[in-house]
């Protein structure tokens, strides 16, 4: 489980605020809320599975590897490592097994 918004940050320890998250996202995302896309100046939140629909940011593609389609999935995959190699791997298998 995974504070959406971090404990630091307001964010409390309920349903509307929890995730559940494999530990490359949960260890990479920490208490982050943001970060910066393309430019220093753009700060953008992540992807919230509470609020946003995940069809409107992210692609799913055979390979296992996960596209952004706004800049909120460009935030989420880079801060959150959406394509470290092991994540690929695994999503792979499961695409290949028709389970995702
Ligand atoms: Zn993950």
């Amino acid at each position: 489980m995974d504070h959406i918004i971090g404990l630091k940050h307001g964010g409390k320890t309920m349903t509307e605020n929890l995730a559940n998250a494999c530990s490359i996202c949960n260890e990479s995302k920490g208490s982050d809320i943001a970060t910066f896309v393309d430019d220093p100046e753009n700060i953008v939140r992540f992807f919230n599975p509470r609020i946003d629909i995940w069809e409107d940011h992210f692609s799913l593609y055979e390979t296992g590897e996960i596209i952004a389609k706004s800049m909120i999935g460009a935030a989420t995959i880079k801060i959150l490592r959406f394509n470290h190699p092991e994540s690929i791997i695994e999503r792979k298998e499961l695409v290949r097994k028709g389970l995702i």
